[in-house]
């Protein structure tokens, strides 16, 4: 009984390297080298160049063939001398025609031996080793070169070996090279056979599966482990049918969509001429299983039939039972990746088969299917864990910091961890309009505060029906996605959904495209609304945070800021005009007789006029400055690098405005004036409490002067 278990790629079909070509062009190049045919005088000949050029070409095309990082495990001894002989051969060739321009080159085909001895086993090497020493030794006897130098180059090259061999040709080393390699090897064919069969998220969708989203280490350690499993489970299986029901060969072909061809995947058989595969899907018996047939059989199989894809000769069948592994579909698979694997039964007798082993065999396809349909659901729920562990992480970010521009940069974040995107965007409705707040990817950079009229674009319709839009997140390019100025024909794949407010009118919307079709399913689109409520709920919170920052600083009856805020702005202002060496002034100012307004028209059209007089002030100084309520209806302006000068310029010119105010209560025209104090920095004074009362004494000056009037405070610096 012979029984293969196949799970790598089958091996390139080096036809012109087998039967040892490889190994005897590479002896006769050693042999034309080392008499010295291909010198002239030490220089490189005509036949020199051709055969080094032949030889490049043929080690070229030996290690693009048989792919350099991945020696030979499993190949006849012809194969894995063939690479490091050519490839010592070459070097060495190449390094001999050089020598007499560039000595120095040596060090080429010293390091290749070093790595030779380090990948390769024994033979190999020492094979490599002998060339070197026959060349050199020929070369020295044909008098191409003299003894000395062929001594220097073999014990140059010898000192290279052992030196870089000292570490790494450790047996230690060496045995965790090569396991490194088998695991390597292992978990490149793990994953492929995992990807077919649906055990990772490449091809199956559950909840859990979202793009972007895989802990890569994890989903693979759990696939590969789930794959041996499986791979375990099935060859016991497979034998034990094989024997019970007298079989040829037992085996199940799977098909890979990526490549539309099938490969052997597992096998319990008595033949040796195995074709390992990949078929082409539909070949042999493997075609009957088209459409919507699940099962087929072949009875009394004529010598000639190629049947069975996987056998190299004809014949020796008699009779085959071929069936497909039922498995369960994951929801959203597409249909034409949704094919399952084969099972497929010969034997030498051509008796047809009986209900019983028809039975039997239908049974394991069933077995075999639920051990894959457990694994995927195992795998599922592990990656539904990791799913929610990444979105309790996302969301937790979103609650760290209470700014609406965190709070904004944190939603942006906590969606890119749940899906790969190329355009993600927040719009916030504002008023009849609705405004990006934050947008990123290419091309955004305009996007950012861009407004637009609330009924437009997908947002507008997201904002005005509460619910995600476009439906299946397909975009085909057609409906303005912000307003009605922009298109964006670049994404295939869009997704609007509504930031959702408990009265039903959602507060904005996030927006995430792709330039890919189907991205985003119906999944992510779960995803993104639970994030969207989270959303939603910060930014309410950072709004109302924000609210308060404002009330905490702003006077409610004027709307200028506040005492407290004042004494806080004028120090910073301070610290900056004595950091710049600009002048600050500080004008303190005072209704005059106002208690006579409140007594005579009453306190609230009192409260008017300091709205109006606050007005005034707001309207008259520059962005840079500060107006505040000092308290009452007193008032307090700094002046930013501003002297004593200017600053009576701008007093007076408040001053005025204030007593031209049409104020009326009633029939009654009222006019109200206003008296001011200025203290300069550094004029008078360097600190803040100098300058609020240099300031006060000067209005009190004015007071006295008769009010409605600016008083410079004449106070040298102290
Ligand atoms: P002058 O400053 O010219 O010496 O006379 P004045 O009448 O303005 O003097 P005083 O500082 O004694 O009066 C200030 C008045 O401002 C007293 C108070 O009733 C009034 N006042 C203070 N805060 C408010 C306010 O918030 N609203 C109203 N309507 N009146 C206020
Ligand atoms: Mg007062
Ligand atoms: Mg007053």
């Amino acid at each position: 009984m012979h029984k293969r278990e196949i799970t790598e790629k089958a091996p390139p079909d080096l036809t012109i390297f087998s039967n040892w070509s490889g190994c005897i062009m590479a002896i006769i190049a050693t042999f034309a080298l080392g008499s010295g045919t291909l010198l002239q005088d030490g220089s490189p000949s005509l036949n020199g160049l051709i055969v080094a050029i032949m030889l490049t070409l043929a080690t070229g095309h030996y290690y693009w063939r048989f792919q350099i990082t991945k020696p030979a495990n499993n190949q006849s001894l012809s194969a894995e001398l063939e690479g490091p002989l050519l490839l010592v051969v070459i070097v060495w060739t190449i390094f001999r025609l050089g020598a007499s321009f560039l000595p120095s080159l040596i060090i080429i085909p010293a390091m290749t031996i070093a790595w030779i001895t380090i990948h390769y086993h024994g033979l190999a090497t020492l094979i490599c080793v002998l060339v070197v020493v026959a060349v050199e030794a020929a070369l020295t006897l044909t008098g191409n070169q003299t003894l000395l130098l062929a001594s220097t180059n073999i014990f140059f090259c010898a000192i290279v070996v052992a030196s870089l061999n000292f570490f790494p040709g450790t047996k230690s080393y060496k045995t965790k090279l090569r396991q490194a390699r088998i695991d390597t090897d292992q978990d490149i064919a793990s994953q492929e056979q995992a990807i077919e069969m649906g055990l990772t998220g490449d091809h199956i969708s559950a909840p859990e599966i979202l793009q972007g989203l895989h802990n890569f280490d994890h989903s693979k350690s759990f696939s590969q482990q789930t794959v041996e499993s499986v791979n375990k489970s099935f060859e016991l299986q497979l034998e034990m049918i094989r024997l019970a029901l007298n079989l040829t060969t037992i085996a199940v072909l799977w098909p890979d969509p990526a490549n539309d061809v099938l490969r052997l995947r597992y096998l319990a058989t008595t033949r040796e001429d195995i074709n390992s595969g990949p078929y082409p899907v539909g070949t042999g018996i493997t075609g009957a299983l088209s459409g919507n047939h699940e099962e087929t059989e072949l009875v009394g199989v004529k010598p000639s039939h190629p049947a069975l894809p996987y056998y190299r000769k004809n014949g020796r069948v008699g009779s085959i039972l071929a069936l497909r592994i039922p498995t369960n579909q994951p929801d959203n698979v597409k249909t034409e990746t949704a094919k399952t694997g084969i099972l497929c039964a010969d034997r030498e007798s051509d008796s047809p088969w009986s209900d019983r082993e028809r039975q039997v065999l239908r049974l394991t396809g069933k077995k075999l299917g639920l051990e894959i349909s457990g694994c995927r659901l195992l795998l599922n729920m592990d990656r539904q864990r990791a799913t929610i562990n990444r979105l309790c992480h996302g969301l937790r970010e979103l609650n760290s910091d209470p700014s609406l521009e965190s709070i904004f940069a944190a939603s942006i974040k906590a969606v890119k961890a749940q899906v790969q995107t190329d355009l993600l965007a927040l719009c916030l409705r504002s008023g009849d309009r609705h405004q990006i707040v934050l947008a990123e990817g290419a091309g955004t950079d305009k996007l950012t505060n861009h407004y637009s009229p609330i009924e437009e674009g997908l947002v507008g319709q997201a904002i005005k029906t509460g619910r995600t839009l476009p439906a299946g997140g397909r975009y085909l390019g057609a409906a303005p996605i912000f307003s009605n100025a922009q298109t964006f024909t670049a994404y295939q794949s869009l997704l609007v959904v509504p930031l959702p407010d408990e009265d039903n009118t959602p507060i904005g919307c996030l927006v995430v495209a792709a330039k890919d079709p189907g991205v985003f399913t119906k999944n992510h689109q779960e995803i993104l609304e639970i994030i969207a409520a989270q959303i939603t709920i910060n930014i309410k919170l950072g709004q109302a945070h924000e609210q308060l920052g404002v009330q905490a600083t702003t006077d409610g009856l004027t709307g200028l800021v506040n005492h407290q805020t004042f004494q806080h702005g004028c120090e910073v202002m301070l610290e900056r005009a004595t950091r710049n060496g600009n002048h600050l002034c500080l004008l303190l100012a005072d209704l005059d007789y106002f208690k006579k307004i409140n007594d005579n028209f009453g306190h609230p059209f009192g409260d008017l006029v300091l709205r109006e007089v606050a007005k005034v002030m707001a309207e008259t100084v520059r962005t840079v400055d500060l107006a505040a309520r000092y308290g009452g209806e007193e008032f307090a302006i700094v002046l930013e690098n501003c002297d004593g000068k200017s600053g009576l310029i701008l007093a007076e010119k408040i001053r005025k405005r204030i007593a031209q105010l049409h104020l009326t209560c009633g029939d009654k025209s009222i006019t109200v004036t206003l008296s001011t104090g200025i203290a300069v920095f550094p004029d008078n004074c360097s600190d803040k409490s100098s300058l609020i009362e240099l300031a006060d004494q000067a209005l009190y000056r004015a007071k006295g002067a008769g009010r409605n009037q600016t008083v410079l405070c004449s106070e040298p610096t102290n």
